[in-house]
């Protein structure tokens, strides 16, 4: 009975020390490492110590006590260095005593230190409340060992008596003295989180009692107000440091949040700081309860805004600039996203379209725009809207820098451009071009008379002489190229002299244009070329004709002109008749000159022979070698 008495007696001074570390934590917060193991080895031994004061003697000369549990806390939570102070001061204590048991005292003492030093390498100092059992018990088991190994084999009354005290209050002491420890490890760390979380913010946090005044602050707000240390404004208000217009105003929303319990959230506020600057601040402030619900303080936290308000003011301004100059461009302008998207665009760019401008607002994709330009036949140089609208679905129509003109159904001409931004998306510029255009389009029809006009003949409006060289030139080049026949005619009125002569000039210029006409009419072929080649002589160009295809036409030119029988009195035919020279180029190296001269030669046979007849080039024409018409 003694022995359960003086152990629960002993069980006290564990728990003495237990608690007086405890309370020391708080003391201990600025020692870190080999010092604070240094101080809860120290503590552990002097708690052995306090323990080997009061033991008690289970036989004759053995002495038992509770040292062991607080020997291997100190090894299991503060490692080899905090047992081995332990097992120092403890043992030292223990040899000074002196008596047989000295050694083994020691010697049991080093053993808890090696368990709890060997628990903490086990756990890999992740110590938890189950190795926490088993330690226990081991500890438990060390005096029972030593008691097996010294003293005869008990009495069933010495066992109940010694033994099972010695056991049970051992591993009482070292379970609780080691579950103590350990949730007060996990609340310093709980404590050193927040502490943590709380001073190294880099917000201006703090926290303040039922009358606004600081409890806590964390560093930014110290120095920010010209303190050293967040400790020195404990107890203090805002009247401290602040205006007191501005403290009163603090002091009053601070009292409103406690009363009502609503929070105030991003407050902004322009502030001078100490240093003179101006400097923006978003401020919130929320009310503390505690567990039965009763508002105790609050909490707030202070963000250095400047930076962001700058860049939103910039950002205001220049969006401003933005909108502004696209509401007073004369020129449309619209963007695109990457996904064809329209994200927006200015009333020109709506405005340009008479058809679609409904249809293109922000949101729309341009595959549907485009589907509404095709439906809606808005523009007349679409040249195959459904490829355009593909485009637009494959994203192809925006992904390429492109400047074109467009028509549109009012007779309105658009320059539209489109440029990449480099993010993908993509900028339409939009500018009526109609003025540009039609000028262009007049300049257009009028070189394209001055080229009709240069190449006319005025009195029979067939080609000139000049355009039938070019003519010539390019239906040789083209005909040596493919190798097709090509055939010459050249064509002279008969007797025209005499007409002039006896109808006069103007009607002779007055038949000119009727021989002409005559000529276009029979050759009707898109390819032939039908020119005056001077005076009363015309030439064809029949392109793809061999002989007798060139011989069929001269003859049919030769009867269809007979057929109009223009009056003629000083021909021997009575009517006006032609004589026809044919050439065909017969080989791939004639040049013009070689297809006229033959061309030329065949008419003069022709004339030769009596006029009003076709020849076709033969040798010897013009030595008055004179055949038969053909
Ligand atoms: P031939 O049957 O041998 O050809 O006899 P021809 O009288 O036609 O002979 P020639 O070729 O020498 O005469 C050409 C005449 O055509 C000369 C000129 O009075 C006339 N002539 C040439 N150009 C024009 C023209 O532009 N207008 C008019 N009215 N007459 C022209
Ligand atoms: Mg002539
Ligand atoms: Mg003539």
């Amino acid at each position: 009975m003694v022995a359960w008495q003086v152990l629960t007696g002993n069980l006290a001074f564990v728990a003495l020390t237990i608690s007086l570390w405890a309370h020391l934590q708080f003391w201990l917060l600025r020692h870190t490492g080999r010092r604070k193991d240094l101080i809860f080895g120290v503590m552990m031994g002097c708690g052995a110590i306090a323990s080997m004061l009061l033991s008690v003697e289970s036989r004759p000369g053995i002495f038992f006590d509770l040292r062991g549990s607080l020997i291997a806390v100190s090894g299991l939570f503060g490692g080899p260095f905090s047992v081995a102070v332990a097992c120092v001061i403890a043992g030292s204590f223990r040899a000074a005593i002196g008596g047989e048991g000295a050694v083994y005292g020691v010697a049991g003492m080093a053993l808890a230190g090696l368990i709890g030093v060997a628990g903490r390498a086990t756990c890999s100092r992740k110590i938890t409340y189950p190795s926490l059992i088993v330690l226990s018990v081991l500890i438990a088991c060390v005096p029972l060992g030593s008691i097996a190994l010294l003293a005869p084999p008990s009495t069933e009354q010495v066992f109940w008596g010694f033994d099972a005290p010695i056991f049970i209050l051992n591993f009482a002491a070292t379970l609780t003295a080691g579950a103590v420890v350990l949730q007060l490890g996990r609340l310093a760390l709980e404590r050193d989180l927040l502490r943590a979380a709380l001073t190294q913010a880099p917000d201006f946090s703090y926290v303040k009692d039922r009358d606004s005044r600081f409890v806590i602050t964390n560093e930014r707000v110290a120095t920010y107000n010209g303190f050293e240390k967040p400790e020195q404004m404990i107890g203090l208000s805002d009247f401290a440091i602040a205006t007191s217009q501005r403290a009163k105003g603090l002091f009053e929303t601070e009292q409103r949040i406690m009363a009502t319990g609503a929070p105030i959230d991003g407050f902004e506020e322009l502030l001078v700081a100490p240093d003179g600057t101006e400097k923006w601040f978003s401020t919130s402030k929320v009310a503390l309860k505690d567990s039965d619900g009763t508002i105790i303080g609050l909490a707030g936290a202070t963000r250095d805004i400047t930076e962001r308000k700058r860049l939103e003011q910039a950002h205001v301004a220049s969006s401003n600039l933005l909108s502004h100059a696209m509401t007073e461009m004369s020129d449309g302008l619209a963007m695109f996203d990457e996904h064809g998207i329209l994200v927006f665009c200015n009333d020109q760019y709506r405005n340009s379209f008479p058809l679609t401008g409904a249809q293109r607002q922000p949101g729309t994709h341009i595959r549907d725009i485009l589907r509404a330009v095709i439906e809606s036949g808005e523009q007349t140089s679409v040249p195959a809207g459904a490829e355009d609208v593909r485009a637009a679905e494959s994203g192809t129509s925006l992904t390429r820098e492109s400047e074109e003109e467009i028509g549109l159904v009012d007779g309105r001409w658009l320059k539209v451009r489109t440029r990449q931004a480099g993010d993908g998306s993509a900028l339409v510029m939009v500018s009526d071009n109609t003025n540009v255009k039609t000028s262009e389009l007049a300049l257009k029809s009028l070189a394209e008379q001055l080229r009709l006009l240069a190449e006319t003949d005025g009195l029979t409006d067939l080609l000139n002489r000049r355009a039938f060289d070019q003519a010539l030139d390019r239906e040789l080049s083209r005909a040596r190229r493919t190798k097709a026949p090509l055939s010459l005619l050249l064509i002279d009125i008969d007797r025209f002299k005499a007409y002039n002569d006896y109808y006069g000039h103007l009607a002779g210029d007055d038949c000119l244009r009727k021989v002409a006409k005559c000529l276009k009419q029979v050759v009707r072929r898109p390819a032939d070329i039908v020119a005056r080649y001077g005076g009363e002589e015309f030439a064809i160009i029949l392109p793809e004709t061999g002989e007798s295809g060139a011989h069929h036409v001269a003859e049919q030119l030769r009867l269809a002109l007979r057929q109009h029988a223009l009056q003629h009195v000083g021909s021997e035919h009575g009517v006006v008749t032609i004589s026809i020279g044919l050439a065909m180029l017969m080989h791939k190296d004639a040049c013009a000159s070689d297809l006229i001269a033959r061309a030329d030669d065949a008419l003069y046979g022709a004339k030769a022979a009596g006029r009003d007849r076709s020849y076709f080039w033969r040798e010897g024409y013009r030595k008055g070698q004179f055949g038969g018409t053909g």
